[in-house]
This record gives structure tokens, C-alpha cells and sequence, in this order.
């Protein structure tokens, strides 16, 4: 896709939702770090309802990486898979001291070496808690820049590098977050392209629009697949469990 046509989509997008950011209760970078790695598996209103007490306890990486696990896992239970999330955070926490006097760095070579983070977690608090831009991949941005063309794989570190590519780089968190927030409330799994600000750059869009309108009888739409992209940037490492 032309770069022009990318970034007539982020900036209609950008209008149609004014203010997106993360949905994640923060104050500074550990805490979002924390609430990011909460959020695997779960939605982001059930962390904001466990991170209060979570980081009036503990309210930075020394705190919490002394902390007892069945104190934790207590503490994060609502959120999901607690077990394994207390572990990553108490190693994440302990890499903090031992390597980042206790700091999140600001680099993603250095949060991507953190035990159970990967590249979006990393995008996530490089572009909302670091003044970093990130461009945060999750299923909400693969599935909506496959089907607007932005990106043609279904790999997030490929797609990540195809939009990086097109968009300018202080654009990068903001086009995360709008397509985030497009894939949540139009662009869902059925998307409802009838009220989609983008329908004209979308030709999936638009050969669904024309799919539903044919007679009953003729033949139905079906989606399609993304091609495979050549060139793009790999992963730089291997899924890790909560590794998001
Ligand atoms: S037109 Fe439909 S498929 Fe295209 S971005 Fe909008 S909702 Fe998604």
C-alpha cells in the first residue's frame, strides 16, 4: 500500500476516535509494564480493577521482586492464568533491579530481553509510559491492517515492520491505538462495514458490502488470505509463555 493512502487512513481513523490510548490504568512506566503483562488473556478493565491495591503494595520493581507468590497470585487471581503471571512478573521485577538499578529501560532490545516480554508489551510502554513511539501489534491491529491492505501476513513482528514501513514514526503509537480501538468497536471478527469511516480505502469492505447485497443464491463472500510478505522484519525471539 501507497504511504499516502496509510496515512489517509490514520488520520480518518484518528478523527474518528479522538483521545485513543491505552484502556490500562498507569502512573508511570513499571506500573504500566506491570498492567500490560496482567492484560495477556484478559481484558483491560479486569486489570484496572486489581492494579490499584497491586501497586499501592507494591508500588515499584524492588517492592515486587521480593514479594511472597501466594501474596501475589492472591492479589492477581481475577486477572487469569495468575500462577504463571505472578512468576513473569517477580522475574521481570528482579531483571529490573539487577540489570536497570530498578528503571524500565527506554529501549526495545532491552524490555524484549525482560523474562516474558515481547516486542508488543515492549511497544506498549515505549509509546504510552516512555515517550518512545511503538507500534503495538495485537489481534485487533493484524486482523484490521489485513483487511484494509495495510499489511498482508499474519505473523505481528512482519506486520509491525510492514506499517513502520509506511507510516511515519511518530504516527506509530497513535496507529496502533486507532486500529486497536477500530478492531474492538467496527472492524470486529464480523465487521460492520456499513459503518466503517474507511470503507473507501477497504476493498475487503467493499467486496463484502457487495457480497451481501447480491440476490440469495449466488455465491458467498470469502475472506481473503494474507499473502506472504517478503522482506519483513522476523522475530527476534521465541514465544515465551505471556510473552505479548
Ligand atoms: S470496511 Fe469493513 S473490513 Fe474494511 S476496515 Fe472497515 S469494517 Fe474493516
Amino acid at each position: 500500500m501507497r504511504p499516502a493512502v496509510a496515512r489517509r487512513i490514520l488520520e480518518r481513523l484518528a478523527l474518528e476516535y479522538p483521545g485513543a490510548t491505552t484502556e490500562l490504568r498507569y502512573s508511570n512506566a513499571y506500573e504500566l509494564l506491570v498492567a500490560t503483562i496482567l492484560s495477556a488473556q484478559c481484558t483491560d478493565a479486569r486489570v484496572n480493577q486489581v492494579t490499584p491495591t497491586l501497586f499501592a503494595r507494591y508500588p515499584d520493581a524492588r517492592a515486587l521482586a521480593q514479594v511472597q507468590l501466594p501474596e501475589l497470585e492472591r492479589l492477581i487471581q481475577p486477572t487469569g492464568f495468575f500462577r504463571a503471571k505472578a512468576r513473569t512478573l517477580v522475574r521481570v521485577a528482579q531483571a529490573l533491579v539487577e540489570r536497570h538499578e530498578g528503571r524500565v529501560p527506554a529501549r526495545m532490545e532491552d524490555l524484549v530481553e525482560l523474562p516474558g516480554v515481547g516486542r508488543k508489551t515492549a511497544n506498549v510502554v515505549l509509546g504510552h509510559a516512555l515517550g518512545v513511539p511503538g507500534l503495538a501489534v495485537d489481534r485487533h491491529v493484524l486482523r484490521v491492517a489485513n483487511r484494509l491492505g495495510l499489511a498482508a501476513s499474519d505473523d505481528p513482528d512482519t506486520v509491525e515492520a510492514t506499517l513502520g514501513r509506511v507510516l511515519p514514526r511518530s504516527q506509530w503509537t497513535l496507529a496502533s491505538d486507532v486500529l486497536i480501538l477500530h478492531g474492538r468497536r467496527v472492524c470486529r471478527p464480523t465487521p460492520r462495514c456499513d459503518r466503517c469511516v474507511v470503507l473507501s480505502d477497504c476493498r475487503d469492505g467493499q467486496r463484502r458490502l457487495r457480497a451481501a447485497a447480491r440476490p440469495t443464491g449466488e455465491a458467498r463472500f470469502t475472506p481473503r488470505r494474507p499473502r506472504a510478505v517478503s522482506g519483513g522484519r522476523r522475530a527476534q525471539k521465541p514465544p515465551r509463555s505471556f510473552r505479548r
